[in-house]
């Protein structure tokens, strides 16, 4: 009999609940307050109490302060910054990179880290325009303000892993702000299970004249760029080129939403990002972290990085009056439940080496994670054209497992631990192979 679990079982209510909790209403009046600063531009005043990036990033940073106030202190509020010399480009004077962090504390592993990231930054045509009105409304108030109400309504739980919410700044100057909080989080020898980067989540009419409102994109991609030239040779034989650690977070965020937001359609896209363009999650994917970007399906050109005018009797400009709060809400709950769900998780495998070679059956071994808290280990697979892990076996708290009759040539395979509180990690990819 088991009697005392240190863990509280989570159940599929906490997650409904969360996804109701999430409110249309806060986060239209907080993309509205982060648009009426006028213009967000990395570059612009600092020292205005009504315009410019320093007054948005104080509000920001009260607004945490707020949500940590009610919980009690359970959210503990900073500044990061990094200081960037010009750089001839956009960077056109000195300036200080604020980044607003909101960390709450995991229970059980509070080295752990999941973050959710929006932008403060905005920027019109001329991207060293730092002066003219600059909304920004969607690109990216929708995502500064989704990640706020995901702070707010996640502050009412407490989690085993740590989450950080934050606003990260010089995105549209060469995403200076994720550089600086990826290289801080290496020195504060964080574990980073991923990053859930929100930019442009408010739109649901594209410039290709469709209007949806369920669809969104995740984008991750294939593999680390930091992999060996070993690791990278070996996939050649063993397989492993859209099975990434970053892909992995794409999966179990696509299958999470799939469970509890059914109505919804996450499409996956294989590329780390839109064609040639960039976003915050990929400093933290050059240093090694799991990180994927949450965005809109259909974009829409006219009202992004552009100055606000009426041109040939089109209106131009990133405004307010373009964003779909309600699918901005969508959004905001897809990226809640995920951080609920991995911050619920216990610690995926490190190592898990695969065997089976000329067998009937696939054979695995893993080493166990260090944890009271597991259940056992869950492996997965899927056909090798497969984007999803359609199979899997629970196998118990073990460290090898044999799929009889699997054979391993015509599959992928991974495995997930499995919380006594019923939630799982992430997919690990084999990373070993065995032949005995
Ligand atoms: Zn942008």
């Amino acid at each position: 009999m088991l009697t005392s679990f240190t863990v509280q079982a989570q159940t599929e209510l906490d997650f409904y609940d969360i996804i109701d909790d999430i409110s249309t209403e806060r986060i239209e009046a907080d993309i509205t307050t982060l648009a009426n600063f006028g213009t967000r531009h990395t570059l612009s005043d600092t020292l205005s109490q009504t315009r410019g990036i320093g007054a948005a990033r104080r509000w920001i940073f009260d607004s945490f302060q707020e949500i940590a106030s009610a919980c009690a202190g359970c959210i503990e509020v900073q500044y990061q910054k990094n200081y960037v010399e010009p750089d001839g480009r956009r960077i056109i004077k000195p300036v200080w990179i604020n980044n607003v962090l909101a960390i709450q504390k995991g229970s059980r592993y509070p080295n752990r880290y999941i973050i959710m990231s929006g932008d403060i930054d905005s920027r019109v045509s001329d991207p060293n325009n730092y002066t003219d009105d600059s909304p920004g409304a969607n690109d990216n108030a929708s995502g500064m303000a989704g990640t706020i109400e995901a702070a707010r309504v996640l502050s009412k739980f407490s989690f085993e892993n740590s989450i950080i919410y934050t606003g990260l700044a010089g995105e549209e100057q060469g995403l200076f702000g994720g550089k600086g909080l990826a290289a801080y989080a290496k020195e504060q020898g964080w574990e980073i299970i991923g990053i859930l980067n929100n930019d442009m989540i408010g739109n649901i009419k594209g410039v290709d004249g469709v209007i949806d409102n369920r669809t969104f994109r995740i984008f991750s991609e294939p593999v680390p760029p930091t992999e060996t030239e070993q690791e990278r040779k070996s996939r050649r034989f063993y397989g492993g080129e859209v099975d990434g650690i970053s892909r992995q977070l794409a999966r179990y965020i696509h299958k999470t939403v799939k469970q509890y937001m059914p109505e919804m359609n996450p499409k996956m896209i294989y590329r780390l990002d839109r064609f040639g363009r960039g976003g915050h999650h990929r400093p933290f994917n050059d240093a090694g972290y799991p990180g994927i970007r949450i965005m809109e399906a259909h974009e829409n050109y006219t009202q992004q990085h552009q100055d606000i005018r009426t041109e040939n009797g089109i209106a131009y400009g990133d405004v307010l009056e373009a964003v779909n709060f309600e699918y901005a809400k969508k959004l905001t709950a897809v990226n809640a439940i995920n951080l609920a769900s991995i911050a619920w998780a216990p610690p995926a495998v490190t190592e898990l080496s695969i065997g089976g070679i000329v067998e009937a059956s696939a054979k695995f071994r893993w080493s166990k994670a260090n944890s009271r808290d597991i259940k056992g280990y869950r492996i997965y697979w899927r056909d090798t054209t497969s984007p999803t892990w359609d199979h899997s076996r629970f196998v118990g708290n073990v460290s090898e497992a044999i799929l009889d009759g699997i054979v391993i040539d015509n599959f992928f395979f991974g495995i997930a631990t499995v919380g006594i509180n019923g939630v799982e990690s992430p997919v690990v990819f084999p990373n070993k192979v065995f032949r005995d």
